[in-house]
């Protein structure tokens, strides 16, 4: 066996079968192929959260990545072309059946890391169910949500959608795909959503931001981008050795 593998996806199941069950720790990404403004790819959020997993992976003795999940909930940003979704109940069956399938093999300790708001309860519903019912050790991990992640590298600024602080992490992971040359005409909506009566009203994206984009657009930053994603597989990789370490839940 090749010590060296960490993406789950090019290993053989004779090497898998090798895989220490108690200390190994298993990482997917998860996203959503959804429109993120004029100047992004589609694929942001998956793109991002497989960046962060695999570079994890890479650095970590006890993890292994998964392949990644890039379709999630995302049905409000349908109005905008390329955009796919599925629906919250198949998509919550859908993670709930990968992790038992990881249970299957023995393999109990996951973390899903997660690009993309829509999907965060249907995860934890399926991470619930699996370490209630199953006994497995599943775990989230959201860069854009995870404390103080973001306001520390980008001085106090929150994450929105497609925003500054995402073009700058897309920009580093994949610099060849978002066009710098669109940033000077950008409009956005200040904030995510629409209020009737002071109360949220969830909406299509379409209905509050004619470009997909919510939150500011100052400071994009390719520097920025990068120290949030070194950040990110810092604070990660120490998480996964305390859950490698970690014997079991009572
Ligand atoms: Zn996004």
């Amino acid at each position: 066996m090749e010590s060296d593998r960490y993406l789950l996806h090019e290993m053989a199941w004779q090497d898998i079968s090798k895989i220490d069950n108690k200390k190994s720790v298993f990482i997917l990404p998860i996203g959503s192929t959804e429109q993120h403004g004029p100047q992004n790819p589609i694929g942001t959020d998956f793109l991002i959260a497989e960046h962060i997993a695999r570079k994890t992976a890479e650095k970590s003795p006890f993890a292994f990545c998964l392949p990644t999940i890039p379709v999630g909930v995302a049905s409000h940003h349908r109005n905008f072309p390329g955009t796919l979704w599925v629906t919250h109940k198949v998509f919550e069956e859908f993670v709930t059946d990968v992790l038992k399938a990881l249970h299957y093999h023995g393999f109990d300790k996951v973390i899903a890391v997660n690009g993309h708001g829509g999907n965060t309860s249907s995860i934890l519903n399926a991470i619930s169910y699996c370490n209630d019912d199953l006994k497995m050790t599943c775990m989230l991990f959201e860069w854009w949500n995870h404390p103080d992640l973001v306001t520390s590298v980008f001085e106090g600024q929150s994450c929105g959608h497609a925003d500054a602080v995402e073009t700058s992490v897309i920009l580093a992971a994949k610099p060849e795909l978002v066009h710098t040359d669109r940033f000077e005409n950008l409009t956005s909506s200040s904030k995510w959503g629409r209020e009737i009566g002071g109360l949220y009203l969830p909406s299509r994206t379409d209905q509050f931001s004619s470009s997909g984009i919510a939150g500011s657009l100052e400071g994009i930053s390719l520097e920025k981008g990068q120290k949030l994603l070194e950040t990110a597989v810092s604070v990660l990789k120490q998480s996964v050795e305390e859950i490698s370490a970690y014997s079991s839940i009572e």
